[in-house]
């Protein structure tokens, strides 16, 4: 038995293709945002990773060498080979639901859960993943792992003292975000140990830039919950931070979503806002698109400043009372089931029962009440998002996954949900398609590499049974998913993959 396993494992071990291997893939239909129509009957071939060739398939010759030649052969008839999907939005240095003193609680579950993490995106397409606020050190940590999508980052710059250093005790969050900045002039006013010169909006991108960032992610939020009175950068601030960034060839990226936030934005010059719009800055209450708002907007538009409605944050604040979400099937998919088990339990309750005072006796009647409390704010979101859409905003997709230390953002899972919920708002599938493949990659600069399908791209590819520019459910029943040349099939990335 123990010989057959370890005979069985060698088989599977030295069945995976090499990089340097040729794949060719013949008779599929190139459905790619660049190209206007789809291309029919096409093969293509992939060698060392990337694109090597686009063909007819009639005029494509067998590999040089003649059959003989190791090439492993795809017949695409009847699928749909599209670029890779980008989530310009993710954090990946939690286990969604977890603290670090849970992970320690439970390593086994924990370590369970970061291995199959970086699958679950990959499950549902997501070829390439920006994480916003991230180090070095917590890249290595998850590209150790055995199957990880290209990951890149963002050096995370919060005002000193800002959002969102407020949720790690003083003077812990000052060691935590390397990058945060601190205003000009502020000089004597700084903690002990904090050097202003090393902290500037200069120096900040400097240091992240040389450290392997692509990005800068900045914030502007004066709190929620309850928590209105952070401290905000000043405006030349910002503007200094973008001016740095731009110099350095890197996009600069902004938390907000409030009117008052993404004006300031506009203002500052950023690139992208990495929020949708639920917080119209009135009393009132209603989901027309005010005057105030369209200015708004229509300035985003005019400048095709990139925009990331992130519907799933809310949302996933909202469903950790709701009475279903942990039954939802498609969670097996993409998370441990031990994991799944402990979310139900009061331990793994812990971040929805801190944002209350009142123990939950009626759970039916809490539901109710919290989805009356969101509701304002998901159809006003739903209202600017269909806006943007209807006039060709920059639309870019980004899931935010997990937007707080919440279970209801699960991994992969997370982004199909925004997909529906973004055709629910008026956006069609091939905005979405756009939106998490071109243009996500044109904004973070990654357009040389990903994005479509085109010679010399990295072979970051999808083949899909549906076309992705009229539904987005092509994407919860994936063919094949291939990650630099490599022919992964989806079974294999399920969490509930036979073991
Ligand atoms: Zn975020």
């Amino acid at each position: 038995m123990k010989a057959s396993l370890w005979l069985l494992t060698l088989v599977t071990l030295s069945w995976q293709p090499a990089i340097s291997q040729e794949l060719r893939i013949q008779h599929v239909v190139i459905v790619s945002p660049e190209r206007p129509q789809p291309r029919r009957d096409a093969t293509v071939i992939v060698k060392e990773g990337r694109i090597a060739a686009i063909l007819e398939s009639g005029t494509a010759r067998p590999p040089r060498g003649g059959p003989a030649t190791a090439a492993t052969q795809l017949d695409g008839t009847g699928l749909y080979l599209v670029p890779g999907l980008i989530d310009s939005h993710v954090h990946l240095d939690q286990v969604p639901g977890m603290t670090p003193e849970h992970e320690r609680l439970h390593p086994a579950m924990a370590r369970a859960a970061r291995e199959q993490i970086p699958r679950s995106f990959l499950y549902f397409g997501f070829t390439t993943l920006i994480d916003l606020i991230s180090t070095p050190e917590a890249m290595a940590r998850w590209k150790s792992h055995a199957l990880v999508p290209d990951t890149y980052f963002c050096g995370g710059a919060p005002l000193i003292d800002g959002y969102p250093t407020n949720y790690t005790p003083k003077p812990a969050r000052y060691a935590s975000m390397p990058y945060m900045i601190v205003e000009p002039g502020s000089e004597s006013t700084l903690p002990k140990g904090i050097e202003a010169a090393a902290h500037s909006p200069e120096a900040v991108v400097t240091r992240m830039k040389a450290d392997g960032a692509i990005c800068v992610k900045t914030f502007f939020e004066r709190g929620f919950g309850g928590v209105h009175d952070l401290p905000v950068p000043r405006l030349e601030t910002i503007r200094r931070l973008a001016g740095a960034a731009h110099a350095a060839g890197i996009p600069v990226l902004l938390h907000a979503s409030s009117v008052e936030a993404q004006t300031f934005g506009l203002d500052a010059g950023v690139d992208v806002m990495v929020h949708g719009l639920w917080n119209w800055n009135d009393s009132s209450t209603t989901t027309e698109v005010t005057p105030a708002v369209r200015t708004l907007l229509d300035k985003l538009v005019a400048r095709q400043v990139g925009w990331q409605p992130t519907m799933q944050v809310l949302i996933g604040i909202r469903d950790l009372y709701s009475t279903s979400f942990l039954s939802d099937p498609m969670l097996t998919r993409v998370l441990p089931a031990d994991l799944l088990e402990w979310y139900g339990t009061p331990e793994g309750h812990w971040f929805r029962d801190s944002m209350s005072d009142t123990p939950i006796t009626d759970p039916k009647a809490r539901e109710a009440q919290v989805q009356s409390v969101f509701a304002l704010m998901l159809s006003r979101n739903d209202r600017a998002t269909a806006y943007l859409a209807a006039h060709h905003a920059n639309l870019l997709f980004g899931t935010d996954t997990p937007s707080a230390p919440t279970y209801a953002n699960p991994p992969g899972l997370n982004a199909w949900l925004e997909m529906h919920r973004l055709v629910a708002a008026g956006v069609t599938p091939a905005q979405i398609f756009q939106a998490a493949t071109l243009s996500n990659a044109r904004a973070l600069h990654l357009d040389r590499e990903v994005g479509t399908v085109e010679v010399g791209k990295r072979a970051n590819l999808l083949l899909l049974r549906e076309d992705p520019t009229r539904t987005v459910e092509g994407y919860s029943r994936i063919y094949k998913v291939i990650l630099g040349g490599r022919v992964i099939d989806p079974s294999e990335l399920a969490a509930d993959r036979a073991h």
